[in-house]
């Protein structure tokens, strides 16, 4: 029998992927945007499965209207991925990042709690929630404990936990996935990587001089969109819920980014970057890097890129489309 999926947060880059790998399983998909959204969505315009997506606005934090939905629609599976999701931002915006964040969350599972609780749901978690980590607890695993240091890693956290309590108190499917920064040219333009991508391209059309950065001695566990979400799907196809690292294994430098970026156009990148004091952040994290030991053992999911396949891959992606 044909599944039914609902995906919140369907216009950005997991959930557009997400949309499309389970479009492709066979799955009928409806997507949750915001009210202020404009829709056709680009992103969807893109991977060519606009009018394959059943679109729904609605507001998060609406509890009867998430209920409602539930109602109507009779998912077997959620998968939660909407979320103000950049830390940057979230210094600047504190207080919507953990209202949003956590209240979606909240109202998704008591939605699911108070409907059928049959139905599976996906938890976006993040790395984030590590947060301030000594060297001697990397690589990270499922059970390290958490320490954000950004309003949005400590709204990620929030509804982490939020969803372990609700598996452990009345025995819900939710499946929380820890994912590392993953990429992809869908990428929002307010992120770094494709900050550095697509400006670097400008630079080697003569359409821009510098690249403005930050923090250039962070090391980061980089991986590849489309096929993190495949892990999303795997999570609630598995007997159990639980919670999965998902990560390359790896830690690479920002700086590295920038040198392999710059180097496959031909540039010298050290005559292009300015260091901008204005977009160090509060706190920043030194390296972080996890085990993708769980997820490969336990759901079979696979990563095998590099690194510099990873980053050769976004500059070709990010070419055909400037
Ligand atoms: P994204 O591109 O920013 O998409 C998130 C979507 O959430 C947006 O398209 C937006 O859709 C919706 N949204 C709802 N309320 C929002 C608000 N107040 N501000 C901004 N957007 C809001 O994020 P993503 O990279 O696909 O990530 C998916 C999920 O995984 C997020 O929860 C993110 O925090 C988490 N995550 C991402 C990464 C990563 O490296 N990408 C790593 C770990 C965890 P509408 O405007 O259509 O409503």
């Amino acid at each position: 029998m044909q599944k039914t999926a609902i995906i919140t947060g369907v216009t950005g880059q997991d959930g557009s992927y997400l949309s499309k790998l389970l479009l492709n399983k066979g799955y009928k998909v409806i997507g949750i945007t915001r009210e202020s959204s404009t829709i056709p969505c680009l992103n969807h315009q893109f991977l060519k499965i606009e009018e394959k997506i059943d679109i729904r606005k609605l507001d998060l934090l609406k509890l009867n209207d998430v209920i409602s939905l539930l109602e109507e629609i009779k998912p077997d599976e959620v998968y939660n991925l909407a979320a103000q999701s950049s830390v940057g931002l979230s210094f600047d915006e504190p207080i919507m990042t953990l209202e949003f964040n956590i209240f979606s969350t909240i109202n998704l599972l008591e939605a699911i709690r108070k409907t059928n609780k049959d139905i599976r749901m996906y938890q976006a978690s993040s790395s984030e929630m590590f947060g301030q980590i000594s060297e001697e607890k990397l690589p990270l695993k499922e059970s390290t404990i958490f320490h954000p240091v950004s309003p949005y890693a400590i709204s990620k956290a929030s509804s982490h936990w939020t969803a372990v309590n609700y598996r452990e108190s009345y025995g819900l499917f939710v499946s929380c996935g820890i994912l590392f920064n993953h990429e992809s040219v869908l990428r929002r333009s307010n992120f770094v990587s494709k900050k550095i991508l697509s400006t670097a391209i400008k630079i080697s059309k003569g359409e821009a001089d510098h690249i403005n950065l930050g923090n250039l001695d962070v090391f980061r566990d980089w991986g590849y969109a489309p096929d993190y979400v495949e892990a999303m799907w795997l999570m609630l196809q598995h007997n159990s819920p639980d919670d999965f690292l998902i990560c390359s294994g790896e830690a690479n430098s920002l700086k590295d980014f920038v040198h392999i970026t710059f180097e496959s156009l031909g540039l010298d990148p050290e005559e292009f970057i300015r260091i901008d004091q204005s977009l160090l952040r509060p706190v920043d994290l030194k390296i972080i890097y996890g085990t993708n030991h769980k997820a490969r053992e336990v759901l079979g999911w696979e990563y095998d890129r590099s690194f510099k396949e990873l980053v050769d891959k976004l500059l070709e992606e990010e070419k055909s489309i400037s």
